[in-house]
């Protein structure tokens, strides 16, 4: 009976244990939800906080700011008080000023009148005199003219008996002239006979002249006429060279083409492989004569053009050995200077210069192996000079190897050419405003040159 009081008494406490544990369950959750709410008013109230300490802060920068922008009004005040009492004592000085300005003008108003009243005075008086003066001139010039008067008489006088006199010697006079003109007379007449043949000899000379003059008229026009057929004849020649010479190009870059692909595909021990060779050379020559002959018609109508930009002058020296060295190994060709330089100008046409006058340099030095090539600065200038121990050149023949179509006619024949390398390189230095120059002897060789000048 103890125990089972015991047990149910024991089920109760549990039961009692049990709900305790769950309202102390509940209660701390409750706890936990107040807590959590406390945690976020104080944040709150932090940031509340911070709000009114920032809120504070500005406050106090605006009082400061005030306190400063009072300082300035009250400064700016007392600045304009002074500046007011400044005025004050200026317009004072002012109307000091104006009032004895006044004064000193009605001093001299008064002044103004006294003068003028003197000045009338001065005047009237003047006038007086004046008139005085009138009257004492006029009867001074009436008894000047009395006084003329008796002694124009007086003359009149004296001449008529002196005229008399004279009359007497004139007529001697004139006898002794008379006598006198019939002489110069006779003088005149036999110098007129000689002044009329002097004039008719005159004519003749200027008769002859005339004639002279339009014979030599006529000759200028028969030249001018001369001159004008040559330069159309030119011009219809360029014309023909320009249009065969665009009508050779294709056809030929069509051959060059074929003679290309021949001698790449034909075995060198063939025995046609020579002839291939030797219609490629011929090729070359005949591209080189027409790129001559575009360019000649280029410069006679001024159509040459250069691209001009910078350019390290020894590459254009060491590119054109190369391409002449390459054609011909007999000759060895030696750069002995290079202008170690940028140049400014046409890196093509120069390096055509430079071609053409190596190319004529290895043609006309047959029996010589050696070429130099020089290139040095000089005075702001580059001087290249292209020297060979050839043929050389007559004196006579110098001063026209630049004109086209120019051949030295003791050479001619025995080299192959047609005289426009030396027309193209010269206009080409020209271009670039510079100078050519030839130093040869006969049998011993030529130097070429030409001075580029560097800017
Ligand atoms: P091409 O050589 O085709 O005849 P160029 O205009 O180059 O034409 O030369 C004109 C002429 O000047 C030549 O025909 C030749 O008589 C002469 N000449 C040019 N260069 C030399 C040289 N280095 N030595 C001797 N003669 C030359």
């Amino acid at each position: 009976m103890d125990i089972k009081h015991l047990s149910d008494q024991l089920i109760i406490a549990n039961q009692e244990k049990a709900k305790l544990e769950a309202e102390l369950i509940l209660a701390n959750i409750e706890l936990d939800f107040q807590n959590e709410e406390k945690s976020k008013r104080a944040k709150e109230l932090i940031a509340a906080n911070k709000e009114l300490d920032f809120q504070n802060e500005e406050k106090a920068k605006r009082a400061a700011e005030l306190i400063i922008a009072n300082k300035e009004l009250v400064f700016q005040n007392s600045e304009k008080e002074k500046r007011a009492a400044e005025l004050i004592i200026a317009y004072t000085q002012l109307e000091l000023q104006n009032r004895e300005r006044e004064k000193r003008a009605a001093e001299l108003i008064l002044a103004s009148t006294e003068l003028i009243f003197q000045n009338q005075e001065k005047e009237k008086r003047a006038a007086e005199l004046i008139i005085a003066n009138k009257e004492l001139i006029f009867q001074n010039e009436e008894k000047e003219k009395r006084a003329a008067e008796l002694v124009i008489a007086n003359k009149e006088l004296i001449f008529q008996t002196k005229e008399k006199g004279k009359r007497a010697a004139e007529l001697i006079l004139a006898n002794i002239e008379l006598d006198f003109q019939d002489e110069e007379k006779e003088k005149r007449a036999a110098e007129l006979i000689i002044a009329l043949k002097e004039l008719g000899f005159q004519d003749e000379e200027k008769g002859k002249r005339a004639a002279e003059l339009i014979i030599a008229n006529r000759e200028l026009l028969v030249q001018k006429l001369e001159k004008e057929r040559r330069a159309a004849a030119e011009a219809k020649k360029d014309e023909f060279f320009n249009m065969v010479s665009h009508e050779f190009k294709t056809p030929l870059t069509n051959i060059k083409a074929i003679n290309q692909l021949l001698e790449k595909t034909t075995s060198k021990t063939d025995k046609n492989y020579p002839f291939i060779l030797n219609a490629n050379h011929s090729v070359k020559r005949l591209e080189k004569l027409i790129e001559d002959l575009l360019d000649v018609t280029k410069i006679n109508s001024g159509q040459i053009d250069l691209n001009i930009a910078s350019f390290y002058f020894p590459d254009a020296l060491t590119n054109s050995i190369a391409n002449i060295q390459m054609i011909s190994n007999k000759h060895e060709i030696r750069l002995e200077n290079f202008a170690n330089i940028l140049y400014i100008g046409d890196q093509f046409r120069i390096e055509q210069v430079l071609i053409n006058l190596l190319t004529n340099a290895i043609k006309y030095s047959p029996d010589a192996n050696q070429v130099l090539v020089i290139a040095e600065l000089e005075a702001k200038h580059v001087v290249v000079k292209v020297q060979d121990f050839g043929v050389g050149i007559a004196k006579k023949d110098i001063d026209q190897l630049f004109q086209r179509f120019y051949r030295v006619s003791e050479t001619a024949m025995l080299f192959q050419g047609v005289g426009l390398g030396l027309f193209i390189a010269a206009e080409i230095v020209k271009k670039h405003k510079g100078t050519f120059s030839v130093e040869s002897e006969q049998g011993k060789g030529s130097s070429f040159g030409f001075r580029l000048p560097l800017s």
